[in-house]
């Protein structure tokens, strides 16, 4: 990387491609549009997969770095059913003696330090180093409202939060149904429960926080955060490769009408039961629309296993074997099966493709408001269950299941309904209408003047005068 006297970032990503993607993308932007070096150091568990390969991307113009630690075996440092945020503390925790060995031996050392979400033990060395400090919380602001409330939560509330009959109240906002509590917060005797309760308390420590939101995409939950400066800075959202779709299924895709096609993916680990996806391949099939399905072996007792998931876990069986029977000559012309991992940027932006059903990360989110899409809303883990809320009942962009697809099995006359509806029914026009009215409205938030794009350059306007 050049040496030169911009101004340097450095930033750290916590493990998983839902987090190294929009981190990534944050980096570039501080490239492209404020000239800035920025070096991106990912934290590697032997728990994931390749990301740098996956991302193919080491050095960006000369101004973006990706080191990558080595991977930390944390095998003896937590216990063998140890939940996916205690896991994922852990390697952030063990990951700081490094990140302040690569720092302190910069030939330009950074002028600020960003963190993500899981990185908040790492701010300390922003202080050692007398550099600005920075979380980027890559989701909503109705989730960081939440989160900035825990604490006060935490000490309020008697008994397991999804056992309370009432809604949560968080200072202007929305209230949150205990259902809707992210899973670290449902079982108060788990080491996960006070990692996210610490992380909760760490938050507001930086000198602020970068969010993948845009100010009038949730304007109430914005205000709503008081003691913390807030930085509206999304959609942070991967640009279209123009290369990126290739072959069969381009042909495919090209083969189609326009917004004909319901593109199916439950995000970078999502799986389901055997008996889930024998009811989804009925639906789609029952609801003869078009569909590309990014499908992933089932897995039993999928709620947990699935957030961490990288394929390495899980047997790699083709989809005919778990499949029903003759689905795949079935719907030979209707739908595109696609093992694992697709595309999903390109795919969305494909003219042909009209509908996303999704597990509701917000990256998938984002993606999908950005390229028009109307949502099914399919959470499975994490935060998912709060967005798929904010998606369908705040911001009218998707349609669900009364189901909750973690607790019972979505049957597939539901499934069809709500494929139908989201892809040609009368009442699916108001997602479809609205989803094209924040696609618009992402669009100048991040043009230069745009409420995102000041909101970066003022953060960095408060970091560089600090
Ligand atoms: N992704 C992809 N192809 C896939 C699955 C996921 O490109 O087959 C990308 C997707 O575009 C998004 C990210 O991986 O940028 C997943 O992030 P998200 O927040 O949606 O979900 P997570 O995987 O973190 O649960």
């Amino acid at each position: 990387m050049e040496i030169t006297t911009k101004p340097h970032a450095a930033i750290l990503s916590s493990p998983g491609m839902g987090h190294l993607i929009p981190v990534v993308q944050l980096g570039k932007r501080l490239v492209d549009y404020h000239g800035f070096l920025v070096t991106i150091f990912i934290v590697a568990s032997n728990e994931s997969s390749d990301q740098s390969q996956l991302l193919q991307l080491h050095t960006y113009k000369n101004s973006l770095e990706i080191v990558e630690f080595p991977a930390i075996d944390i095998t003896n440092l937590v216990e063998p059913d140890a939940k996916f945020v205690t896991r994922l503390a852990v390697v952030m925790r063990e990951a700081v003696p490094a990140l302040r060995s690569a720092i302190s031996t910069m030939k330009c050392p950074p002028s600020v330090l960003i963190v993500d979400l899981f990185g908040t033990e790492a701010l300390c060395l922003a202080e050692e180093f007398k550099i600005s400090k920075y979380v980027y919380v890559a989701t909503n602001a109705r989730f960081l409202s939440f989160s900035l409330h825990v604490p006060t939560l935490h000490e309020l509330i008697k008994g397991e939060f999804v056992d309370q009959k009432e809604p949560l109240k968080i200072p202007g906002c929305k209230p949150v149904r205990p259902e809707d509590v992210v899973d670290p917060m449902l079982d108060r005797s788990n080491q996960q429960y006070c990692e996210n309760l610490r992380i909760c308390k760490q938050l507001p420590l930086g000198d602020g926080i970068l969010l993948n939101t845009w100010q009038d995409l949730e304007a109430q939950a914005l205000v709503s955060i008081q003691n913390v400066q807030v930085y509206p800075i999304g959609p942070v959202v991967r640009p279209v490769k123009p290369d990126g779709l290739k072959g069969e299924m381009l042909c495919w895709l090209d083969k189609q009408p326009t917004e004909s096609v319901l593109y199916v993916s439950f995000g970078s680990g999502g799986t389901m039961s055997v008996k889930q996806i024998t009811e989804l391949a009925f639906g789609l099939e029952q609801s003869q629309q078009r569909f590309i399905w990014v499908i992933r072996n089932p897995v039993e007792n999928h709620s947990d296993a699935s957030f961490f998931s990288t394929g390495k876990e899980h047997d790699d069986d083709p989809p005919s074997k778990y499949l029903p029977d003759g689905f795949l000559t079935r719907t030979k012309e209707l739908g595109f099966i696609v093992p694992n991992w697709a595309p999903q940027v390109e795919i969305l932006s494909h003219r042909s493709v009209g509908g996303f059903m999704t597990h509701c990360g917000w990256n998938s989110a984002m993606e999908s408001i950005v390229n028009g899409a109307p949502m099914i809303a399919w959470p499975l883990y994490a935060e998912q269950r709060m967005n798929a809320t904010l998606l369908t009942e705040e911001l009218g962009v998707a349609v669900r299941s009364e189901v909750l697809p973690t607790k019972a099995v979505v049957g597939r006359l539901e499934i069809e309904k709500m494929v139908r509806m989201i892809m040609e029914d009368k009442q699916g026009k108001g997602p479809r209408e609205r989803v094209k009215e924040l696609q618009y409205r992402a669009k100048n938030a991040l043009c230069e003047g745009g409420s995102s794009y000041n909101a970066l350059a003022n953060a960095i306007k408060n970091c560089c005068n600090k």
